[in-house]
């Protein structure tokens, strides 16, 4: 047996491999990359079962102060069109989310000056009152006084990547936010009994295996509710639009997977960007180690203007259109939309965080 098969049966049976070892797995091929596809699918089935939880994104502001350097709405991208939705618009897509079997809600926007916590407080209650739904908040690093406000307001969850683990890269790609403060956030979140999400961005322009071997142990060692991931992809507007994607796509994969067998009660979302890798994308990772789906409800209008990266999928959709699609991939993979929020059960299950 090879030492990476001896890796895998070692993860499966519970212990963490170094990041060496890790990255011997992540060069797999033929066999051993079905291998662990089938073992990462195995433990999403005997953990949560075959639903997929519907969490319905709402991208309600494409303004931002940073500049990170794979990011297509970054406030140097003269080029994207602004827009912030109003609360009425924001609430009105939050209640078709309800209707079309979401019982989650993601309210997501670029690090956006003019968001006050005051004013999301504001759209939080509103939208608890009208539709009951878990909020999760994607807004960017926040201060602690404003997530404490933000969680009395009844945010359940808060996503916030950390992107990668390596202080160098994060530095070079994020010119205005600094590594520290984004864990400081994450601790933060913690702390205040927020349901926390994190992940990072796989394929990174200048990350070696080990690096991402790295950042699974850290997304890991920092025992999410739900870990959230996507490939590197060159958006055209950015300082990266000529970097490659990895060649050997199975990586991006196999990242998703590993984590699953790391994280077995995490929530992990197959994330919109593997369908922009390619077309069936999403199928592929819900096949893989995800078990949460997350259709854009935001209006038809915004959509075009929110693109982090390029070739986004339904941009020219409505929110109806992708409800009733993705109820038919959901079929086809002859899974089941979850019912209820779709709460974390890292505590349930007692695994100590
Ligand atoms: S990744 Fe987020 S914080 Fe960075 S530029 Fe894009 S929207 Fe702004």
């Amino acid at each position: 047996m090879t030492a990476a098969y001896e890796t895998l049966n070692r993860m499966l049976a519970g212990s963490i491999p170094d990041a060496v070892e890790l990255a011997g797995l992540l060069k797999a091929q033929g066999k051993l990359t079905e291998r662990i596809y089938a073992s990462a699918d195995r433990t999403r089935a005997e953990k949560h079962g075959s639903a997929i939880h519907l969490r319905g994104i709402i991208e309600f502001s494409n303004v931002c102060k940073n500049n990170c350097w794979y990011c297509g709405i970054r406030c140097g991208n003269s080029k994207v069109k602004r827009y912030r939705m109003s609360a009425d618009e924001i609430a009105a897509s939050a209640r078709n989310a309800l209707e079309w079997g979401c019982g989650t809600v993601v309210l997501q926007s670029g690090d956006d000056p003019l968001l006050n916590a005051g004013e999301l407080a504001a759209l939080l209650r509103r939208i608890k009152l009208e539709t009951g739904m878990a909020i999760t908040l994607s807004v960017g690093v926040r201060t602690r006084p404003e997530l404490e406000a933000l969680k009395e307001a009844g945010c359940d969850r808060y996503l916030l990547r950390f992107e990668t683990t390596s202080n160098a890269l994060f530095t070079a790609m994020h010119p205005d936010e600094s590594f520290e403060d984004r864990i400081r956030c994450l601790n933060d979140l913690r702390a205040l009994g927020y349901q926390v999400g994190s992940g990072f961005m796989i394929g990174l322009p200048g990350v070696t295996l080990e690096m991402i071997a790295n950042d699974i142990l850290f997304a890991t060692k920092l025992r999410l509710d739900m870990i959230g991931c996507g490939p590197f992809l060159p958006h055209p507007d950015t300082p990266f639009a000529d970097k490659p994607l990895i060649e050997d796509r199975s990586l991006y994969y196999k990242a998703i997977a590993m984590l699953r067998i790391l994280n077995p009660y995490a929530h992990i979302p197959a994330t919109t960007a593997f369908d922009a890798l390619e077309p069936n994308g999403r199928n592929l990772v819900l096949c893989r180690g995800a078990n949460v789906f997350m259709p854009n409800i935001t209006p038809g209008k915004y959509r075009r203007l929110y693109q982090l990266y390029p070739n986004k999928p339904c941009v020219d959709e409505e929110g109806s259109a992708c409800a009733v699609c993705v109820r038919g991939r959901i079929a086809g993979l002859d899974r089941e939309i979850g019912s209820g929020p779709g709460h974390s059960i890292l505590k349930a299950e007692g695994d100590t965080i």
